[in-house]
């Protein structure tokens, strides 16, 4: 579709022509804001291009991905797994970095810089070598050993490590971007856009969904779910939002603590071994917190200790491997007293162990 973007902080405008992320004037994170009416079809969830006429409007030459499968948990006919780990590089991720990339190529860049806990990194290098772009990556916490080895050795990427955690890691970005004339990219406005086609899959899978629990490190997924859910209802595609239910670790839940308290969201060191999860302070959370209270939703904090038992039963039961990010909205699941005809989706976001 035809777009604008909008400076979410100062409210400029820019043309689409605007080749970065951040606002010219003040900094800030800008929005993509549609110009014309998005109609909605009978999708039936099974093929991310039957929503590209949704995404802001570019050439997508990269197109294995999403579509992802929903299955019923053995436990409770009520919850359901949507398998982001079946995405090429095996996390929800591909669906943003998609946009990104396509939106990198079209301004001309050859070079794109992301800060990353290492998921982010992974599938950003994935698409920018299938372009034949260089990736720059900064890391920063503990991201596993496997995820780095292959962004360096498999996808040809520059991977450097920060002394920090990820709040660290996406200064380095951001310095990085200017100082080389790379397109910045991670958690910011062209990915909330890929990112909401798991809003519009679901909804075509299931129809009347009454939970959608979701993992929160930067909430660009909860956001940008969000943002489907708003354009569906605004289209008359769905009459009421699902309750949203966001799933922080204990160890790391800044988000969830200004739920409870009402109030704003507060730096906090990361402590969790979640990886993909492990942020200090959401770039979306403040906004994440009014999304989760206009759907009547939740926040919820889960354990080091239920994940990793949620992850070997998730391995017993189904055969398959997720990531502990992704098990803690199964672990959230098990908190929440659910009505006799609640449907209940939990997105196992990452499978990259
Ligand atoms: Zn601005």
């Amino acid at each position: 579709m035809k777009y604008i973007l909008r400076c979410t902080v100062c409210k400029v405008e820019y043309s689409s022509r605007h080749s970065y992320q951040t606002c010219g004037s003040c900094s800030g994170n800008l929005e993509v804001v549609y110009t014309e009416k998005p109609k909605f079809g009978k999708g039936n969830g099974e093929d991310f291009w039957e929503y590209e006429f949704l995404l802001p409007e570019a050439r997508y030459r990269h197109r294995e991905l999403g579509g992802t499968k929903l299955i019923k948990s053995k436990d409770d006919e009520r919850l359901h797994f949507k398998l982001e780990i079946e995405n090429p590089t095996k996390s929800f991720k591909d669906r943003g970095s998609v946009v990104e990339i396509a939106k990198a190529k079209e301004y001309g860049y050859e070079t794109i810089v992301c800060a990353s806990t290492g998921n982010m990194a992974y599938s950003l290098s994935y698409y920018a070598k299938l372009e034949g772009m260089n990736a720059k990556i900064f890391i920063g916490g503990s991201a596993s050993k496997h995820k780095l080895r292959n962004i360096r050795e498999l996808h040809d990427a520059d991977v450097e490590r920060v002394d920090g955690d990820f709040n660290k890691a996406l200064d380095c970005a951001y310095r990085y971007s200017k100082r080389h004339k790379a397109f910045l990219s991670g958690d910011y406005c062209y990915r909330k856009e890929g990112q909401k086609t798991l809003a519009y899959e679901i909804t075509d899978q299931l129809r009347e969904v009454s939970h959608v629990i979701i993992p929160v490190g930067n909430a660009t997924l909860l956001s940008g779910f969000f943002k489907g859910l708003s354009e569906m209802r605004k289209a008359g595609k769905i009459r009421r939002l699902p309750k949203i239910v966001a799933v922080q670790a204990r160890k790391c839940s800044p988000l969830v603590k200004a739920f409870d308290r009402n109030g704003e969201v507060r730096y906090e060191k990361p402590m969790t071994s979640a990886d993909a999860i492990a942020v200090g302070y959401p770039t979306f959370g403040n906004e994440a917190v009014k999304m989760l209270r206009s759907s009547g939703g939740m926040a919820v904090a889960v354990s080091e200790a239920e994940m990793k038992k949620e992850q070997k039963k998730f391995l017993s039961d189904y055969g398959l491997v997720a990531e502990m990010a992704s098990v803690a909205t199964i672990a959230a699941a098990r908190k929440i007293k659910f009505k006799k005809d609640d449907i209940a989706v939990a997105v196992i976001s990452g499978g990259n162990v």
